[in-house]
């Protein structure tokens, strides 16, 4: 069973994975560059290859586990937490642990061995995204967790595996992330001084000067963040308030589909195929604690970052929480622009 463990002085949550859990030698000689790539278990026809299907989509009538979809999520084969058991929060001394409980599962957004998201459909993209919200919306069920973060791994560099087949993840943990935490925290402090939303403040502030808009369409804004932390670090942010990715409609679905699409291949075309993660953030549930979201609903705005992965985080970085970005997000965000897609 993994663990959950809090370091007692900052009070950030790591996990120790035990179904990945590797013998200290299998550490000597890690390997740095990409191994060949292996069979695909993720294309059609190999369905008895991955864990049972928990969704799919089907567009005519088929069996689960057979061929047929267009998109399926299966949990994963070497999850980070596990499902079932209780969270058993408890102390060791001066320590606080709790059962590696949450759920961990692969969203393959295509039937055929296509690489890039960047590369499929518009309307297949916008499938994967109600896929994201029907699984969140599942998972809200389980009283166990606390917030559910979708992410991409893309190339082996940001973690994306020996496998080239596009798909996505969701984690629902326990906890609330310390990422994420800052986030609500930070919006929430600007909402009580200014009584606006800090994101909303900050499209309206973007599209008046322009330096570092990339793409400004069906509703949704692409940015090069001010502070950005990685070249061509890039924020995506819907245009009309929300705090809820799930509450969008199917219009929005859409414009997502359109402005990820374009983001994504200018990314691919100008940058030669980088490797990149993103993640998506968006409102925690809201189970406990009477009156502690009450201005939430105001004061934060679900949003995409896309991070590619082309400057490693060095020393200075893991000492001290700066980062250095050698590339300014307004020249990022002018060579972004000019990539014809
Ligand atoms: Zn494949
Ligand atoms: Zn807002
Ligand atoms: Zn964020």
């Amino acid at each position: 069973m993994p663990e959950l463990r809090k370091d007692p002085i900052i009070g950030r949550w790591v996990i120790i994975a035990t179904e990945r859990a590797k013998r200290p030698d299998q550490f000597l000689g890690q390997q740095q560059e990409a191994p060949a790539e292996k069979a695909c278990h993720f294309c059609e026809g190999h369905e008895s290859e991955t864990p049972p299907e928990i969704y799919a989509i089907r567009p005519k009538p088929s069996r689960p586990n057979t061929p047929g979809w267009e998109l399926r999520v299966v949990p994963s084969i070497a999850p980070f937490l596990r499902i079932e058991g209780e969270l058993d929060r408890r102390g060791k001394g001066l320590y606080d642990l709790m059962n590696g409980i949450g759920a961990h599962e692969i969203v393959v957004e295509t039937n055929s061995h296509i690489d890039n998201i960047a590369d499929l459909s518009e309307e297949q993209i916008a499938k994967v995204f109600a896929c994201y919200i029907d699984r969140i919306n599942d998972l809200e069920k389980d009283e166990r967790f606390k917030y559910v973060l979708v992410f991409k791994n893309h190339g082996w560099v940001a973690g994306g595996g020996s496998v080239k087949h596009s798909r996505s993840q969701l984690i629902a943990t326990p906890v609330n992330p310390k990422r994420v935490k800052e986030e609500l925290a930070g919006s929430r402090f600007y909402y009580e001084y200014h009584e606006r939303c800090v994101f909303c403040d900050l499209i309206k502030q973007e599209l008046q000067s322009k330096e570092r808009v990339i793409l400004d369409i069906d509703g949704f804004i692409a940015v090069t963040p001010f502070a950005a932390r990685f070249p061509f670090e890039i924020w995506i942010l819907p245009k009309k308030h929300s705090c809820n990715f799930t509450s969008i409609d199917q219009a929005s679905r859409s414009g997502l589909s359109s402005i990820i699409k374009r983001v994504l291949s200018k990314l691919k075309k100008g940058l030669n195929d980088p490797p990149y993660n993103y993640i998506l953030h968006t409102a925690p549930f809201r189970r406990e604690k009477v009156g502690y979201w009450k201005s939430i609903d105001y004061d934060y705005h679900w949003h995409i970052e896309i991070m590619p992965r082309l400057t490693r985080v060095a020393g200075f970085e893991w000492g001290t929480g700066f980062y250095i970005c050698p590339l300014p997000p307004e020249d990022a965000a002018k060579f972004l622009r000019e990539v014809e897609t």
